[in-house]
């Protein structure tokens, strides 16, 4: 039986952060490290001890509160092992196809390479949640930093194979302006029409429109629409370009 509980804050200028919690075991893993502050401050409102930090990949607004959530917990760092060199702070290093276990519940390690060449995923199959990284966002997808559109593509096409009602936590909140350039690539997607306008209204209330699912972002998400590499190595130019 799933039983962690999620948390998801704002943070930093358009990051999210979030805490998984066991109620019996009393573990608490925060995905990435964008802001100690901030996660302090999370921890502090559920009342929550700090046991692990789960690290998706090395840029700055990601792993800059590692260090002092450290200092002030103990807690164990497990993140990529091909960025291992970049991020000083891990006690644990995973990659595709590992497993582990935390509070209880298996959790699978998924290579998404294309926005950072280590970057991972953690799959909690068992409560049905993807936490994504910088590699899927809702109603978008991470810029290709270090590698080419081709690995991006095979990255998104691996989460994609999850089950449609997997529950997609991601690191930003970009939906409005993806969903804006979405319209313009898919203008006669009813299912896209209708998520903009309801992105809008939960925006204009400062509402979080995160996370996602997998389901939903199949139907509305033109980055996973794309079809083949090629196509997505053309939207994703031109939402560059954008
Ligand atoms: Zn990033
Ligand atoms: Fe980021």
């Amino acid at each position: 039986m799933a039983e962690l509980e999620f948390h998801q804050f704002p943070c930093l200028s358009d990051n999210y952060g979030v805490l998984i919690h066991n109620p019996k075991t009393g573990e608490t893993a925060s995905i990435d490290a964008p802001d100690a502050n901030a996660v302090k401050k999370a921890l502090k409102e559920k009342d929550w001890k700090l046991t692990h930090i789960l690290v998706t990949h090395h840029h700055w607004d990601h792993t800059q509160g590692i260090g002092e959530l450290k200092s002030s917990y103990n807690c164990h760092v497990i993140g990529p092992k091909d960025e291992a060199s970049k991020i000083d702070t891990l006690d644990e290093t995973k990659t595709d196809g590992d497993y582990f276990t935390f509070g209880g519940e298996t959790v699978g390690v998924i290579s998404t390479p294309g926005h950072t060449l280590g970057m991972i995923n953690f799959y909690f199959a068992e409560s049905g949640v993807v936490f994504t990284g910088d590699t899927l966002f809702a109603l978008g997808c991470g810029r290709i930093f270090e590698g080419d559109a081709d690995m991006m593509w095979r990255s998104l096409s691996k989460l994609a194979k999850l089950p449609a009602e997997t529950i997609v936590y991601c690191g930003h909140e970009y939906t409005q302006s993806n969903a804006k350039f979405s319209l313009a690539i898919e203008p006669d997607n009813k299912a896209l029409t209708a998520r903009a306008k309801e992105i809008d209204a939960l925006r204009a209330q400062g509402k979080p429109t995160v996370p996602t699912t997998i389901g939903l972002e199949l139907e509305t998400n033109v980055f996973l629409r794309a079809g083949n590499a090629t196509e997505f190595a053309k939207i994703r130019t031109a939402k560059d370009n954008a």
